[in-house]
């Protein structure tokens, strides 16, 4: 029988290098073996959708290779398979990077429990931030809830360098439930996936030094254009913890240009949202404001299928959608015009286009998704936005300035030439190759929403 001194217990830490809990698990092992562990959860596996199915299934083969083959994959209930593990190769700790979000506080609540009662230690080391949700407070001892001033606490709070990776540590070799990688190399053929990046540590190190020699220097101008490869693309590496952010922010250091600063700040954007989360779990599906509840909402199912689809009739909008179902990532402006009219063109509510977003995008992460979908619906982090409706033309136009980003996704409209792409109804041949007209007429509807969230904002 295997036996190990200690486990990591890996989640969203996919990876060995600057992951301060295998610093700990090697520690405590004290030169013995250390297990590294991943726990299929069907309840998890189930909710994730073939997309976030199919990249994790490729992280953890990526993952495997870099633990030298010893990479322990087990399926069943966490509460239950973690404590049977550890009793079956007799380790005396569990460690693990501290889970923040409301499901994974509940699930490591229940598995340090049971593990407690078995005398076994439980040692959380480190988050999937650079600062800790629930680290940062203002003067009087109260979370942030704007942006700024939490990202100037943020700055100023710091983080700690870069874990450097033990020495000399052995990783146990214990056997994998049988069916475990099948269902991963199964995810991974799955029908209609979109084309994935390569995945693991490497590849997402690889990635970062590309962006940071071809794409950094320019990153705050051109962050914003939908046409350029201007951002890193990093998003699903650090969802999945392929790359954790301190490393990133490592590298950042001393860089002192424009491009290096809005990164950080785009860094740190993703940690106000696990911050955010972290203080209102009930945030995920709920509006985070409760002066806009009153909002009324439509169910048009037929409407939400277009715009689901990319068959709106607004060239962008289109685009962005097509992209999210080909590429299963999307371009940050375009997530905010596409949610922008889901929210304020069509009177849906943010959930029913979170849940989609979740279902198709590999970075799909419930604190940066659904408070990004709060933040453009007006219910979430934002003083006073109730009135920010973007325009899905003008936006087009100011982000996708000769209309090659609408002509890569949409081909019915690829034979018009230029930004003329973006207002086919003005052209003569803008039908001619079956793309649908719109759905419905912004102006109207943006006259709408803004009825609605006064109305709203009235009744308070
Ligand atoms: P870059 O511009 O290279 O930024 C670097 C990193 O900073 C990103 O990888 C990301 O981790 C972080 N970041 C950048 N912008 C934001 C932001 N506005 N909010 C939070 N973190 C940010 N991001 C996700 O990671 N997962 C999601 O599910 C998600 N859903 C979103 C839904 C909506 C409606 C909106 C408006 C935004 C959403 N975002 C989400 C944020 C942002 O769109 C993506 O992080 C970004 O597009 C990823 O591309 P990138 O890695 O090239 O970004």
């Amino acid at each position: 029988m295997s036996r190990a001194a200690s486990i990591l217990w890996l989640r969203r830490d996919l990876r060995r290098g600057d992951l301060p809990a295998l610093g700990r698990a090697a520690e405590a092992a004290d030169g013995g073996s250390v297990l590294v562990l991943f726990v299929l959860d069907p309840a998890l596996w189930k909710g994730a959708g073939p997309v976030r199915r199919a990249w994790l299934a490729a992280t953890l083969e990526a993952a495997r290779e870099a633990y030298d083959g010893r990479l322990c994959l087990r399926v069943g209930d966490p509460a239950k398979v973690v404590p049977s593990v550890v009793e079956e190769v007799g380790a005396g700790s569990v460690h693990v990077s501290r889970e923040t979000t409301p499901a994974g506080v509940r699930r490591d609540s229940a598995v340090a429990a049971s593990l407690a009662e078995a005398g076994v230690d439980w040692v959380e080391t480190g988050t999937p931030y650079a600062v800790g949700p629930g680290s940062i407070t203002n003067g009087s001892g109260d979370p942030y809830k704007v942006f700024t001033p939490f990202s100037r606490a943020w700055r100023d709070h710091g983080w700690p360098a870069p874990a450097t990776e033990p020495s000399g540590v052995t990783f146990a070799r214990v056997a994998s439930d049988d069916d475990g990688w099948k269902t991963l190399r199964e995810a991974r053929k799955a029908d209609g996936l979109p084309d994935l990046p390569d995945a693991g540590e490497e590849a997402a190190l690889s990635r970062w030094r590309e962006f940071l020699d071809d794409a950094l220097t320019a990153y705050k101008g051109d962050r914003d254009r939908a046409d350029r490869p201007g951002t890193s693309r990093l998003s699903p590496y650090l969802k999945i913890g392929a790359v954790h952010p301190r490393t990133l922010l490592a590298e950042l250091d001393g860089r002192t240009g424009q491009g290096a600063q809005t990164f950080e700040t785009e860094l740190c954007w993703r940690e106000f949202y696990a911050d955010v989360l972290w203080h209102n779990p009930r945030s995920s599906w709920h509006d985070l404001r409760p002066a806009l509840s009153g909002i009324t909402y439509e169910d048009n199912e037929d409407l939400v299928e277009a715009w689901k689809g990319g068959r709106t009739g607004y060239p962008v909008v289109d685009a962005a959608m097509r992209q999210l179902l080909t590429e299963g990532w999307m371009h940050n402006r375009m997530r905010m015009v596409t949610a922008s009219f889901l929210t304020k063109d069509l009177h849906v509510w943010w959930p029913v286009g979170a849940r989609h977003f979740l279902d198709h995008l590999l970075d799909g992460d419930i604190a940066s998704n659904n408070h990004g979908w709060q933040w453009v619906a007006g219910t979430g982090t934002d003083a006073s936005p109730y009135f920010r409706v973007f325009n899905p033309i003008t936006q087009g136009q100011r982000f996708d300035p000769q209309g090659d980003y609408v002509r890569r996704y949409v081909p019915e409209l690829a034979h018009i030439p230029g930004k003329a792409v973006h207002e086919p109804w003005k052209h003569d041949e803008g039908y001619d190759h079956d793309y649908p007209e719109r759905i419905v007429d912004h102006a109207e509807e943006r006259r709408e929403a803004l009825r609605r969230y006064e109305a709203a904002r009235g009744s308070q």
